[in-house]
């Protein structure tokens, strides 16, 4: 198929992109890596008529601690993610999610920003950035503000971002040195989204648990935080008998839709599943 007519920008700045998006209003969308807008355009599900590209907007592709905090720019690709030396030791689930992301040559072009802020609850990211409690940095007309990851998805394609809005930064705590973490994710072929996946981070002290995170992807119209099932482990040695309870908690939380991945049933299923894999593999991961 082949997209709609539409003008192409290429802003050199983060003001002159937002100042074009606000000039063009509903007509107008920002393109990242394009491998999630593109197709869209194929398909005419998104018909802008100002695509402004932040391809040559300086400052946006970059990885670097801040004190405590990890900042990642919007434009660094999901192959900087896995390339990162930084990402390797400070936080490496985010190179484990991105290995299950489509193929190498998606990973090149596709943006962590973009696979945020785009809201397609099957992209991997946003559930990684709620177990992170990671926030988004936000830049409009009126100037920067900042949304937690766990606020930010309202419905699938609706997040807290305006149309005006350019999301610059991801800051994450970094996490606690020694600390646990997975991401299972179930498709059917490799490059495939999930038919139901789950992040964990956890981190132990003394063989108890002191803080627990858990959030799932693509069973629900957003990523879906489960502050019961990270509330369930903490303060105990995560045996078999507490790691039911919280897969009890993320089963409750699902509300996956039936599709070609399978009935609702089997999805809710497998993200139980997904979180029992994540959590015993994130603990056999901290040390503590
Ligand atoms: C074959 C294939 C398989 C895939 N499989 C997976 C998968 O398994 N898991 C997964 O997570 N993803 C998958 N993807 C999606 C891929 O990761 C996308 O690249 C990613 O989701 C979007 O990033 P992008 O940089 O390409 O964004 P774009 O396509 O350029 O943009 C996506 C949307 O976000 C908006 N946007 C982009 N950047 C910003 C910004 N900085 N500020 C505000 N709005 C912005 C755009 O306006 C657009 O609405 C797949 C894609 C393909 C083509």
């Amino acid at each position: 198929m082949i997209p709609g007519a539409f003008e192409y920008h290429r802003p050199g700045s983060v003001d002159e992109a937002v100042t074009l998006l606000t000039q063009h209003g509903d007509e107008g969308r920002v393109v990242a890596g394009g491998h999630s807008l593109i197709p869209m355009m194929k398909l005419r599900l998104a018909v802008p008529t100002h695509l402004i590209d932040l391809g040559s907007v300086a400052d946006l592709k970059d990885i670097k601690a801040v004190g405590p905090v990890i900042e990642i720019g919007a434009m660094t690709t999901q192959h900087d993610l896995i390339a990162s030396d930084l990402l390797a030791g400070a936080c490496p689930i985010l190179r484990e999610v991105a290995l299950t992301i489509a193929d190498p040559q998606v990973r090149y072009c596709g943006t962590v920003g973009g696979n945020v802020a785009n809201g397609d609850p099957g992209n991997d990211m946003p559930a990684v950035m709620q177990c992170l409690d990671a926030s988004f940095l936000l830049r409009g007309p009126k100037g920067d503000r900042q949304v937690t990851a766990r606020a930010f998805y309202e419905a699938a394609y609706f997040t807290a971002r305006a149309d005006d809005e350019i999301l610059t930064s991801i800051s994450i705590p970094a996490p606690a040195t020694g600390h646990g973490y997975a991401y299972e994710k179930l498709k059917r072929k490799v490059g495939d989204y999930a038919i139901a996946a789950a992040a964990v981070v956890l981190t132990m002290e003394g063989g108890t648990c002191k803080n627990a995170a858990v959030a799932l992807t693509n069973v629900g119209d957003t990523p879906i935080y489960v502050e019961a099932a990270g509330t369930s482990l903490v303060g105990t040695p995560v045996d078999d008998g507490v790691i039911a309870k919280a897969v009890a908690a993320a089963k409750a939380a699902a509300q996956p839709a039936a599709d070609m991945r399978g009935p609702k049933e089997y999805r809710a299923h497998a993200a139980g599943v997904m979180v029992d894999r994540a959590i015993k593999r994130a603990l056999a991961r901290a040390k503590g």
